[in-house]
């Protein structure tokens, strides 16, 4: 299954009209398929497009944000501006909403 994220949000490809895609929002648990919209959502259930996102989500988001992690750990406090530049600017958001950095007069630390 074709899909790629686009800031907070997911495009999942369409299994049977191929370059089809719909937006899938993991943290709201939405997607806009006729599917979801029609059916699944009033159930509380979720549609292969939402399932797709949300392995992805956890797949490669523990992926990001470790290499964010092991690094301020090993550098110590780093200059915000340079793991921005190394990472996006989401990831390192969600971390410090996360509770896992927290930023203090520019500088990324672990919170422990
Ligand atoms: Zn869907």
């Amino acid at each position: 299954m074709n899909i790629h994220r686009e800031g907070n949000i997911y495009k999942v490809e369409s299994a049977s009209k191929k370059g089809r895609f719909y937006t899938v929002d993991v943290a709201q648990r939405t997607c806009d398929c006729p599917a979801f919209r029609f059916r699944y959502q009033k159930r509380g259930l979720l549609c292969k497009h939402l399932e797709a996102a949300i392995d992805y989500d956890e797949e490669f988001g523990h992926e990001r944000y470790q290499k964010v992690i092991d690094l301020v750990r090993k550098e110590g406090p780093i200059n915000t501006v340079t793991i921005l530049e190394m990472f996006d600017e989401d990831t390192v958001n969600e971390l410090i909403q996360k509770g896992e950095l927290i930023e203090e007069r520019g500088k990324l630390r672990i919170l422990d």
